[in-house]
């Protein structure tokens, strides 16, 4: 059967890049020669397919340590930020008899807000909250005000997965470090995105995920200081110290690493393009809706993120016009397919308007000129087509 040719112009433009990115070609040879030829067992000592497997999950931590700046931390392979975050929060024990306090922002994601929850539930810790402004923003303020009141562990993602917002880590970490609190910083939308410096900051516990940076789906990894490693969630072999026992998902793992190694070289590059379509799709919304207010930390959020709220539209009606040529979303992944808006944007206490009307767009780098054009086109017309019906369907029932 003779191969159709595809005019690329009617492919389906990618804009949800908070959710997961496309695999890195180069990352992708280094996981399929991982898969086929260096498929060895990097537990099994006995024969040099062991020694290569082990060799690559040996670089591809280096490249990891690399990435966010630290020289003699440990890392744990895991599946994903879900299970490294789960790790540190679930190994939190009482201390002197007392329940450990876990602070966390309300913006965190559910893996955090969810385990933490369940914790509570089950007695056995005490959570309580850092303030964030209508624009996501941490104040240094009642950062303090909060650890003054005793914090074992204190919860703070390095950039937020819908609005974009980055958090001054650096100055975040200095007042957890005054009162003796330890860090745990959730940088799945920020590694590769933005500078992570796990050792000037002095972090206690960092979270990546492969697959927020061009890497595999089902791979991530937890960055620990040396005293700080958690125990197991469950028991089996040796293998990572037994922190997390189960043979090493090798491919994975090398495909972490190489994704590492190329957002090390290539970030500061690849996010200023990024911006510049950014901020090019946003000035087409801005120009031609009138009302729209962007979301998150105007002056400090993630080059891709573009969240926005439009007045008189609905946002699953826009969705469900273009979900077959443009692919953004309503809300992160995890909380798209629920009918409440995201715990993010109610956190924000934005208007119940700015709610029903909220846009998530995350532009990646695979993206182009054409793309965003294309897109902004799409989302301008079909974003005017629901205002209209709505505003008349509004003015009929006026009528009625
Ligand atoms: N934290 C943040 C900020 C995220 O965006 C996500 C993924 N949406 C996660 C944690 C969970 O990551 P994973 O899919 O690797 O479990």
């Amino acid at each position: 059967m003779s191969k159709q040719r595809v005019d690329s112009s009617d492919l389906p433009i990618f804009l949800d890049n908070h959710s997961t990115t496309p695999v890195d070609p180069r990352v992708a040879a280094v996981v399929m020669n991982s898969f086929i030829n260096d498929f060895g067992n990097a537990s099994s000592v006995d024969h040099i397919f062991g020694d290569v497997a082990a060799q690559a999950v040996e670089d591809a931590k280096n490249e990891v340590l690399r990435l966010v700046n630290t020289i003699s931390s440990k890392v744990v392979f895991t599946s994903g930020a879900t299970e490294a975050l789960n790790l540190v929060l679930q190994d939190q024990t009482a201390i002197d008899g007392r329940k450990p306090v876990i602070a966390v922002t309300p913006l965190e994601h559910p893996s955090i807000l969810l385990t933490c929850d369940e914790l509570v539930r089950r007695n056995l810790i005490d959570l309580v909250f850092f303030e964030v402004d209508r624009h996501g923003r941490m104040d240094l303020g009642n950062v303090e005000h909060v650890l003054q009141g005793r914090v074992d562990l204190a919860c703070i993602m390095a950039a937020n997965n819908e609005i974009g917002t980055i958090n001054p880590m650096e100055e975040i970490a200095q007042v957890c470090h005054k009162y003796g609190a330890k860090i745990l910083c959730d940088a799945t939308q920020a590694a590769g995105k933005v500078p992570i410096d796990f050792d000037k900051w002095q972090l206690t516990y960092l979270v990546i995920s492969a697959h927020k940076m061009y890497g595999p789906k089902g791979v991530g990894a937890l960055i620990t200081n040396r005293k700080s490693l958690p125990r197991p969630l469950f028991w089996g072999g040796e293998h990572q110290a037994k922190v997390r026992p189960g043979t090493l998902n090798v491919p994975g793992i090398v495909g972490l690493g190489e994704a590492c190694r190329l957002r090390r070289s290539e970030m500061t590059s690849d996010e200023q393009a990024v911006g510049r379509r950014r901020d090019c799709l946003q000035k087409m919304l801005t120009d031609t809706i009138s009302g729209v207010i962007v979301n998150g930390d105007p002056s400090c959020r993630l080059a891709g993120n573009l969240h926005v709220s439009i007045p008189g539209i609905v946002n699953d009606a826009v969705i469900a016009r273009i979900r077959d040529r443009v692919a953004i979303s309503t809300g992160s992944a995890c909380s798209s397919g629920d009918e409440r808006a995201s715990h993010v944007l109610r956190a924000l206490k934005l208007t119940d308007w700015a709610l029903e009307g909220a846009l998530r767009i995350g532009v990646g780098k695979f993206n182009t000129d054409v793309d965003i054009q294309r897109a902004g086109t799409i989302l301008v017309e079909e974003i005017t087509k629901v205002r209209q019906l709505l505003g008349s369907s509004e003015n009929l029932v006026r009528r009625a």
